[in-house]
């Protein structure tokens, strides 16, 4: 008797309209995946949605503001369950000093990279069966840094979440990772000065910012079935940056 084919594995990819996330929503599809690309930017979805057809991936689209429950529960009813869920959405401002943040602004930010995350991985997980991935765009950054401590602070929550849920969902069979990459060549470095970027660039070990698919990739890996085993944990994609600084 000849097997049975299975059915792709669906997945969800949030802030997928462009950077890191469109990167990581091509490389699913890429994989096999059956992909619903997501983003509080319907315009810029639809056009990228349209770019990956003419690529040849099949990936469907759906306006999702992550910060929005009700969003994120009629989504899940219509798509789920789900066998992956890559939360990438996520939003940064320029360097403030730490006596300058506002609250206002340390609400935005965690709004949308913390309560985002929490939202998106807590409806997903109710219905996720065996076998499910979680996977969380952490970065860097959670690691500490001066000029953005409301960034670090919230992308230090998506590390705490990432563990506890990792813990919680094993039971099930369901993996939680975090993914936290160096500086990444996307529209979000357009938040520092030109002189600011080039500064920074000079200080990643590769003396630029990586191509998104350098993160797309090590996703990728952590979604597989063939990614059972690792589980609760950080994977820093930064050239090897946060080990140390070569002397001087
Ligand atoms: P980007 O600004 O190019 O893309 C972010 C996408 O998220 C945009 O399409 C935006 O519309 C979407 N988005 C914003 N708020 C949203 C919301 N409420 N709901 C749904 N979608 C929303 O940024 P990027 O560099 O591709 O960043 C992707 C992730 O990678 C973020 O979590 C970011 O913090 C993280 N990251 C980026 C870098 C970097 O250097 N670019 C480094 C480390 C981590």
């Amino acid at each position: 008797m000849a097997a049975q084919a299975r059915p792709p594995r669906k997945a969800l990819v949030t802030g997928a309209a462009r950077g890191i996330g469109l990167a990581i929503a091509r490389q699913l599809a890429q994989d096999g995946m059956q992909v619903l690309a997501t983003d509080v930017d319907a315009q810029a979805l639809a056009m990228a949605v349209s770019d990956l057809a003419q690529q040849g991936f099949a990936v469907a689209g759906e306006p999702l503001d992550v910060c929005s429950r009700a969003e994120v529960r009629a989504l899940l009813h219509t798509h789920g369950p789900l066998d992956v869920v890559v939360n990438n959405a996520g939003i940064a401002s320029r360097l403030l000093a730490f006596g300058d943040i506002a609250a206002s602004e340390l609400r935005r930010i965690f709004s949308v990279n913390v309560s985002g995350v929490f939202v998106v991985a807590q409806e997903a997980a109710r219905q996720m069966k065996e076998g499910g991935r979680i996977v969380n765009i952490a970065s860097r950054g959670y690691l500490g840094g001066a000029g953005a401590s409301h960034y670090v602070a919230s992308k230090a929550a998506v590390v705490g979440l990432t563990r506890a849920m990792a813990i919680e969902l094993r039971w099930r069979g369901i993996t939680v990772n975090a993914v936290a990459p160096g500086m990444v060549d996307t529209r979000m470095l357009d938040d520092f000065s030109a002189p600011m970027r080039r500064s920074l660039e000079r200080r990643e070990p590769s003396g630029s910012a990586a191509d998104p698919q350098t993160i797309a990739d090590a996703v990728a890996f952590l979604s597989s079935a063939r990614a059972a085993q690792i589980n609760g944990q950080v994977l820093l994609v930064d050239g090897g940056k946060s080990v140390g600084m070569p002397p001087l």
